[in-house]
């Protein structure tokens, strides 16, 4: 694979307005964008640190994956998205010819225009990684 950067870190909150204070009043980061993404259920809402994002993951349904890992690992870092400067196909590709377990058998549209894939933390030595591009 080609990955060009870390394009953003994923954080699973129960509530964004809860969680913004912190960010920006104390760390002194800004919100510059918040848009919900139906079929994840979730609410999100992007910060800059430099060249890399924060996502705030925010639930909207009891039953979305962002409930569920609160429920069960309570809030915190989620996942970890690396921009893949030769396409999500082509590294879904060749992460499964690795044996990694693909959440996403095809790429699939994310927030901010991205397309995205997720692998398995089970087989990405812990780490819900998300891959994506532009
Ligand atoms: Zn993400």
């Amino acid at each position: 694979m080609k990955i060009s950067h870390i394009e953003h870190i994923g954080i699973a909150v129960k509530s964004i307005e809860d969680s913004l204070p912190y960010y920006e009043k104390l760390l002194g980061l800004k919100c510059y964008n918040i848009e919900t993404v139906e079929d994840q259920k979730v609410r999100t809402a992007f910060l800059k640190v430099g060249d890399v994002k924060l996502e705030l993951l925010e639930p909207t349904s009891p039953d979305s994956s962002i409930a569920k890992f609160i429920e069960k690992h309570g809030e915190g870092m989620h996942h970890l998205a690396y921009c893949v400067e030769d396409g999500v196909v082509n590294a879904l590709d060749e992460a499964e010819q690795a044996g990694i377990q693909l959440i996403d058998k095809a790429p699939r549209a994310g927030a901010e225009h991205l397309h995205i894939a997720f692998l398995h933390p089970k087989t990405t030595k812990g780490i819900l990684t998300e891959l994506c591009e532009h």
